[in-house]
């Protein structure tokens, strides 16, 4: 083997991955969606210790082959329904920075601007510094103790994880209950209210996480009275529209990010659901100066006379790394190759099908839906009155039927044996379903109820994958239900 940057021998190299590619994507459908291997197979299969010797490609690729595609769930597969989309596309693997949206999508005109990070958790954290040393430079360091930051039960776990690296006492880190009630939104009241206790009590509130598109079931929390409350005490809100937030792109979906003006910033994961591969999360931030305040150095090493001239934005000093990915340019491929008018009607086209698969629920009085639909994500559950119907038909009472899945179904409430019945059925059937191989889809626990989330998104997906996963949950549904009838489950 010669020089590993050999311009001939990278052609041939690239054109057997490129095919290795292009044959998985075709077969993608034999494989079952979600991995079927134990955790731990792979040591097994490995040699003990690294190659000494060089070996030929084909003998790699064989082993990726044999030994990692078997490992892999097939997120990319259309049959695939779980957590979130990851949507790949052609360009996808591969925005001229944020700015390279169309301009009716960016949420802050004037001095706001964009830039590209890996992952929401990092923007989380990065926005979160920046309103944390806003307000510890007027009070002083030393009050680090007194700071206090918002979200409700549905935000995503990344806030709680930011709030803790950037220093957030856990005494204040408040969760604002939500219930079905409002859809599990985040009720402004509460946060009012919340917010003028710990005031009372001599804290200071910073920091409003809130969200548009919830991850475990896309509720989207009121942004104009948030920030009104927000304002009120000088706090940043940061807008969480991970998942949701590329919807913007079509008109009919902008209202849900209504009143996105009055927050401080605002974020997106394009690896979500633009067609952009793993990994690039699209930040607006309406005053860039405060996250540049908190993260930017200047060593001698990297001045240049551009840099000096401040004719370029330094990004470093707006994210935690230095070297990064070229990440805008293969969201501006995206842009580019299928441009915003494909992209608004594929996001159109999974929400139609998550409607197909609603539509389908509404038929059959064993389902009920358990939160409004809002994009392409179906909340449903086998009913109560479905399993309670069994339940007196047959010789059967709930508390012979457990099977206790325990803390993972009730998400650490007190339930009654009835309710954890109900979570039971479902969870089994869920695993049922998954284990199967034919659909992958994932759970969520919402006030206690279990809810099955079925995520339309995958780029492949199309109407027949939504026909017959519908056929896949029936029959497991129908299977679930008899065990529970004879007592079997
Ligand atoms: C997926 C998701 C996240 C986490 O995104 P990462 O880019 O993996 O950090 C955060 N918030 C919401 C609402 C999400 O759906």
């Amino acid at each position: 083997m010669g020089n590993p940057l050999d311009p001939q021998e990278f052609r041939r190299q690239a054109h057997m991955v490129v095919d290795f590619i292009a044959d998985y994507y075709q077969d993608i459908e034999k494989y079952p969606v979600r991995s079927q291997v134990e955790p731990g197979y792979l040591p097994k299969l490995l040699p003990k210790s690294s190659p000494t010797c060089p070996e030929p490609i084909e003998t790699i690729l064989q082993d990726v082959k044999a030994h990692i595609l078997p490992g892999l769930t097939h997120w990319q597969s259309p049959n695939y329904f779980a957590f979130f989309p990851a949507s790949a596309s052609i360009a996808g693997h591969g925005l001229a920075g944020a700015n390279a949206l169309p301009s009716k999508v960016l949420p802050f005109s004037g001095n706001g601007g964009g830039v590209l990070q890996g992952t929401t958790c990092e923007v989380i954290l990065c926005t979160l510094v920046a309103a944390r040393d806003r307000v510890l430079s007027r009070i002083g360091r030393e009050n680090i103790g007194k700071l206090v930051v918002y979200g409700s039960d549905q935000t995503h776990c990344s806030f709680q994880k930011a709030s803790r690296i950037v220093g957030i006492h856990q005494c204040n880190f408040r969760i604002i209950k939500t219930d079905k009630s409002t859809s599990f939104a985040l009720s402004p009241d509460l946060l009012r209210t919340t917010i003028s206790a710990d005031v009372e009590a001599g804290l200071i509130p910073i920091y409003v996480c809130a969200t548009v598109g919830t991850t475990s079931t896309t509720s989207v929390d009121p942004l104009g009275p948030i920030c009104n409350v927000a304002q009120d005490y000088t706090m940043w809100v940061h807008v969480d529209a991970a998942y949701a937030g590329n919807t913007c792109i079509c008109p009919e979906f902008r209202h849900f990010i209504d009143g996105v003006e009055g927050a401080n910033s605002f974020s997106m994961n394009a690896h979500k659901w633009f067609f952009t591969t793993h990994d690039c999360c699209c930040l607006w931030v309406r005053e860039p100066s405060a996250l540049v305040k908190s993260l930017s150095t200047n060593p001698e090493y990297l001045r240049s006379k551009t840099t000096d001239s401040k004719q370029v934005v330094d990004y470093k000093d707006w994210q935690i790394t230095l070297s990064r990915r070229f990440r805008a340019l293969k969201l501006w491929l995206v842009l580019r190759s299928y441009g915003v008018e494909i992209l608004r009607n594929l996001i159109r086209s999974h929400v139609e099908m998550a409607k197909l698969f609603e539509g389908f629920l509404a038929t059959d009085k064993r389902f009920e839906i358990v939160v409004p639909r809002n994009f392409a994500l179906v909340c449903f559950r086998i009913s109560p009155s479905a399993i309670n119907m069994l339940a007196t038909i047959g010789e059967n009472d709930y508390s012979a039927n457990i099977f206790g899945s325990g803390g993972a179904c009730c998400g650490g409430l007190e339930l009654s044996t009835y309710e954890k019945c109900i979570n039971d059925v479902n969870c089994k059937l869920l695993e049922s379903i998954n284990s199967s191989g034919h659909i992958y889809m994932t759970h969520a626990v919402v006030d206690g109820v279990f809810v099955l989330r079925f995520a339309v998104g995958a780029t492949l997906t199309e109407e027949q994958h939504v026909f017959m996963a519908w056929e896949i949950v029936k029959e497991h549904a129908d299977a679930t239900l008899n065990m529970y009838k004879f007592g079997k489950l």
